[in-house]
């Protein structure tokens, strides 16, 4: 254990990128957006929503660098939160998370119509014209304890069966938000009933592992392929593939005590076979798997009192979801 006494190290094998290049952008700082001239969606690609997960802005800045253009439609790249991004510091690489606050927790048009202020929501206020012409996002983080990779679609059906369909990563997680605040894929462009702009979220992996890169490289690379954007490659011998595995958050777990602690750590991704399996103890309350075959969405060894430490999800059958 190493840095504040509460966190252990993780070591950061990825590059940090040089964003100096990308800063301006080309629509609004950090911003670059690329029209085809041919009809088709806008898609936009977003990261350093956290400011500590530049995975995604890697990804992002060596295709704005290869020049990668859209065939039809519209391609548009975020850099959402350069400021934050600016404080990494490798020796202690958990504070660049944000400035002020979370930028994934005030995407509320209530909020952004209000009086506050901070550096996250004149940011958030400024994208928030562009983010109501986009058809599709996908917005790119990783996480700070190791977890299998995961797609998270918050409660819009048409944005699981997008996620369903991408197949990488191979688990789509539906879930409600937080209750601290909306996130940027739950914004109301994306959210109407009526509507039929879809945003999803892609957890690639470890912050700074190498396979995140490559993880969050395959699920943007199948979003633009699934939207026109790019070709799709020439159909070869079919290789079969497991159809995602598609799952409901049931419960959202609140570190309710100071006492907070998971009886083993469990990685992100578990499956518990049993129902009334202990997980965690708060305080003298005992947390328990509500059902059979229970998935541990991104559980948080270290989990401050009010703070979710884990959700717990229920996987859904193939004829739950839409045919594609
Ligand atoms: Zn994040």
């Amino acid at each position: 254990m190493a840095g504040h006494g509460f966190l252990p190290h993780f070591p950061v094998l990825l590059p940090v990128p040089d964003l100096r290049p990308w800063q301006a952008g080309n629509l609004l700082p950090g911003v670059w957006s690329f029209d085809s001239g041919r009809p088709g969606p806008h898609v936009a690609l977003s990261c350093l929503v956290h400011g500590n997960e530049f995975a995604g802005a890697l990804l992002l800045a060596r295709w704005l660098s290869q020049g990668l253009r859209p065939r039809r439609g519209r391609l548009t790249f975020i850099f959402a939160n350069l400021a934050a991004f600016a404080r990494f510091n490798p020796a202690d690489p958990t504070l660049s998370r944000f400035v002020d606050e979370d930028l994934n927790r005030v995407w509320c048009d209530r909020v952004l119509d209000g009086p506050r202020d901070s550096l996250e929501l004149r940011r958030a206020r400024a994208l928030r014209p562009l983010i109501a012409t986009v058809d599709v996002l996908l917005d790119l983080h990783s996480m700070l304890w190791p977890s299998d990779p995961l797609i998270i679609t918050g409660a819009m059906a048409r944005a699981r069966d997008l996620g369903a369909r991408l197949g990488v990563p191979p688990l789509v997680v539906a879930d409600q938000g937080h209750g601290t605040g909306r996130r940027l894929i739950d914004h109301a462009t994306f959210t109407a009933p009526e509507g039929h702009r879809r945003a999803i979220l892609v957890e690639g992996g470890q912050h700074w592992e190498p396979e995140t890169l490559a993880t969050l490289e395959a699920c943007a690379t199948a979003l633009l392929r699934e939207t026109g954007l790019i070709e799709a490659p020439p159909p070869a011998a079919p290789v079969p593939r497991p159809a995602p595995s598609v799952a409901e958050v049931t419960r959202t777990v609140i570190a309710g005590t100071h006492g907070f602690s998971f009886v083993r750590p469990f990685r992100g991704g578990t499956v518990i076979r049993a129902r009334n399996t202990l997980l965690a103890l708060d305080g003298e309350a005992e947390i328990r798997t509500p059902h059979d075959d229970c998935l541990l969405v991104m559980p948080s060894p270290r989990t401050m009192r009010g703070h979710t430490a884990v959700r717990l999800a229920r996987f859904l059958r193939p004829e739950d979801l839409a045919p594609p």
